[in-house]
């Protein structure tokens, strides 16, 4: 068979063979971690292009994050001649921006429209809630977020949100609100991005059209973690004759929580009509112990569609468990793994430490930064996401779009320029009276507070007139200076690492232009080139090897309305884009010479040769919350079984007795999963059930565990919580104890006063001084 014989299917079996030269008809490829799924889609494309009948502008794939967008395009530029710059491959949210980009007058947005981060919505809704008084208390900001993007993802605009009661009218009343300040600023959420380019597609028949007969493949990877309004943008994207090629695993199904409907799969094959279903079972990541480990723990699960996985790697090395008496001492332990791992050659870069809450990291990381081991950190608060960067960008956004309330308030009065709120209010009030943005209001207000004002307008409308025609780099220097944050941070005693910051976002904004091929002679740039709409290429500028047969790609009759019209976009809103979604992404970059940490549901995806499983506690992993409810505990089983499905080679689980978490200290017993694995493939470090006194965990705290050393897991292990303020207060610091701090270093406590939330301590550190710093939100980590 030709088929058979393209190069392109030589490393794939035959089930994977089979997936990637379906038809041209849906189907659905389930099958279980490491099994090939991406790889068999990612060789989908390149097989669908070699076969000449589709161009790669016919295609549309959906990938979990940036990273494997980029990933993927890589590999499809290794595996074919063909320009994969221009292909639409991206995460749902890149996908929809690019979208928006080329249609934002019919999606009604201004051309320049900004992305708010899930910081920026928060903020922007805390602002709705204070000019409408709406009582923080009873309402708090965090819940309406929740309850926003709940409505978003469900496709929901406030008016159709059902209303049960006066609380559920209040809510739609303040989402409506929200809506439209967002859409007087010119600004959209990344639930927005999706929402209005599906009732967009859904609405705009001739736009509809266009996508329907130019996206004649659209191939999803993860489709298990869809939500409701993606699958529709699917459906309505795919039509009647397209072909939907969509891939997962109902056991890694891990977003539940954020509005992901597992139910989708079955759902598809019953709405699409689905001939093709594929299951792949031979696993090419992991050795069998671990493999053995993943199916065993996974069968515990009640609601599986069923599959299983082997593999024919061989047993390999048991999978190691450790019991420590502190999460001190698991990190201890762990670092002198990694040392030794390191000293084998194992690249630190292949060693993952993988935990279930983002505030487990600090110990693992003081650990490994005493030890001298570098290590990165994902999904803590990311580049784009720091407070001075925001700044900077919140300038930028204002060259963009004046109108963009958010960062006129973010920087209005930052570096301080004598504009109290009292000021801000009254501008405020004036915006709203004409319905109008802050910075067209500002000459609305009068006396100091409005010379000083307008003041900060004329700085701004100076620096883009300044600005203008320069490069991003330029741009972003002009900025720093005429804003006055380089001045105001080298005045900060800790500005420093501020300034260096700044420094790198004239870096990022360097290698963005760099790669998206902004040459200082090409201040703008057509759409196309960094996410937006199409341009039309001739087959030998997409760069397709000539000696393919011809492509038939459906002619280009109609254009539509506002795309394709030689509209730009500026490097500049091209890179504020770029940080927007970068934020919204949590995953690692690759190629670091650096221990990788991580929260497991970043690790999506990901796979490393070694993978620590750390703090494997009741109430931590599987967590607190989940244990409420039978499905909390099954998704909190599949993101075990994600975790463990990482590892290539050698896996390591560990648990503490106690840990140290949000300010107390917590007694756990180990967690259930344990119970849930196939004993031949464990090796324990520690004896399976040894028991440690009070007296030995290093705080000098006394209390008698409660810990038992079997269980049924029809149990509660709700954790005692240490008494307050008793023999030793929780925090277990002393005077003269050494202390680590994330910012200021290695210090000593010199003083402690207060208790509870109120507790202090005076901590000197050689670098920084004498401080006093609040033991409930300072992040201190006992040094021994
Ligand atoms: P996950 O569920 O974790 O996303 P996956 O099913 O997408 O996993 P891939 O990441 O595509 O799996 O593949 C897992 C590993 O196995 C990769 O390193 C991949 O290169 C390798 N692999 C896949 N298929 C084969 C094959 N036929 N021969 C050799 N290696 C393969
Ligand atoms: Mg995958």
């Amino acid at each position: 068979e030709v088929a058979a014989e393209s190069p392109l299917l030589q490393h794939l079996n035959p089930e994977q063979r089979a997936a990637v030269t379906l038809p041209d008809e849906h189907a659905l490829i389930l099958a279980g971690a490491g099994s090939g799924k991406t790889r068999v889609l990612t060789t989908r494309i390149a097989w669908l292009l070699s076969q000449g009948r589709i161009g790669p502008g016919n295609v549309l794939a959906v990938t979990f994050t940036n990273k494997a967008a980029k990933e993927m395009m890589t590999r499809l530029g290794a595996m074919l001649p063909v320009n994969v710059r221009g292909m639409w491959i991206g995460t749902f949210h890149g996908l929809c921006n690019r979208f928006l980009r080329a249609h934002w007058k019919l999606a009604n947005l201004p051309s320049t429209f900004q992305i708010l981060d899930t910081q920026d919505q928060l903020s922007a809704i805390k602002r709705v809630m204070k000019a409408n008084n709406v009582d923080d208390e009873r309402f708090p900001a965090k819940e309406l977020q929740w309850f926003i993007s709940g409505c978003k993802e469900d496709g929901l605009r406030p008016n159709m949100v059902e209303v049960r009661g006066e609380e559920d009218r209040r809510k739609v009343e303040i989402y409506q609100l929200y809506e439209d300040q967002c859409q007087r600023e010119g600004v959209v959420d990344f639930g927005e991005l999706m929402l209005r380019s599906y009732e967009l597609l859904r609405d705009n028949d001739p736009i509809r059209e266009h996508y329907r007969r130019r996206f004649r493949h659209i191939l999803i990877d993860e489709f298990q973690d869809t939500n409701k309004l993606q699958y529709a943008w699917i459906k309505v994207l795919a039509g009647e004759g397209n072909s939907v090629f969509a891939v997962g695993d109902d056991d890694q199904s891990i977003y539940a929580f954020r509005g992901a409907r597992v139910g989708n799969m079955a759902d598809f094959v019953r709405e699409f009509n689905v001939q093709h279903q594929i299951k792949l079972e031979q696993n090419y990541r992991s050795y069998s112990n671990i493999l053995d480990s993943a199916n065993e723990l996974i069968s515990h699960n009640r609601n599986r569609l069923g599959k299983n996985l082997r593999t024919d790697q061989g047993a390999g090395e048991p999978v190691r468990v450790y019991e420590a008496p502190t999460d001190m001492a698991e990190a201890q332990w762990m670092v002198e793994e990694v040392r030794h791992l390191v000293r084998d050659d194992v690249p630190k870069s292949e060693i993952a430490v993988l935990y279930r809450s983002n505030a487990q990291s600090r110990v693992i990381e003081t650990g490994l930064f005493n030890a001298g081991v570098p290590y990165r950190v994902y999904g803590g608060l990311r580049f784009f996401e720091r407070a001075e960067i925001k700044h900077a960008l919140a300038y930028l956004r204002l060259l963009e779009n004046p109108n963009d309330d958010t960062s006129f308030l973010r920087v209005v009065n930052f570096p301080p320029r004598g504009i109290g709120a009292r000021s801000v209010e009254q501008l405020q009030d004036a915006a709203k009276a004409t319905g109008s943005s802050l910075h067209d209001a500002v000459h609305k207000t009068t006396g100091k507070a409005g010379t000083n004002l307008a003041a900060f307008v004329a700085k701004i409308d100076r620096m883009r007139e300044e600005t203008q025609g320069l490069t991003l780099r330029e741009i972003i220097d002009v900025m720093l200076q005429q804003s006055g944050l380089i001045d105001h941070y080298k005045a900060e005693r800790e500005g420093a690492e501020r300034i260096e910051n700044l420094e790198e976002l004239v870096n990022a904004a360097e290698s963005f232009v760099t790669q998206e091929g902004f040459g200082r002679d090409a201040v703008a740039l057509p759409i196309d080139e960094h996410g937006s709409t199409m341009l039309r290429q001739s087959p030998s500028s997409q760069g397709l090897d000539p000696s393919l047969p011809e492509i038939n790609e459906p002619a280009p009759d109609y254009v539509p309305p506002d795309a394709d019209t030689g509209e730009t976009l500026s490097p500049l809103a091209a890179f504020l884009t770029h940080a927007a979604l970068e934020s919204g992404d949590n995953q690692a970059q690759a190629g670091q010479e650096a221990v990788q940490l991580m929260t497991v549901h970043s690790a999506k995806g990901l796979e490393f040769d070694v993978v620590f499983v750390t703090g494997l506690e009741e109430g931590l992993f599987p967590s607190e919350r989940s244990l409420a409810d039978y499905e909390g505990l099954e998704e909190e089983r599949r993101l075990m079984y994600v975790a463990i499905t990482r590892a290539r080679k050698r896996l390591y689980l560990s648990h503490s007795q106690t840990r140290l978490l949000h300010g107390q200290t917590r007694y756990n017993v180990k967690s259930r999963f344990f119970d849930e694995l196939p004993e031949h493939a464990l090796k324990w470090l520690t004896p399976k059930n040894q028991s440690f006194g009070g007296s030995a965990f290093g705080f000098g705290m006394g209390y008698p565990t409660t810990r038992s050393t079997s269980y049924k897991s029809s149990e509660t292990f709700a954790s005692p919580e240490v008494p307050p303020q008793k023999a030793a207060p929780a925090h277990g610091l002393k005077p003269g104890m050494k202390v680590f701090h994330t910012k200021f270093g290695e210090g000593k406590v010199q003083l402690l006063e207060g208790s509870g939330d109120d507790a202090r301590a005076k901590i000197a550190f050689p670098r920084h001084g004498e401080k006093w710093l609040a033991l409930s939100v300072a992040k201190l980590t006992p040094v021994d």
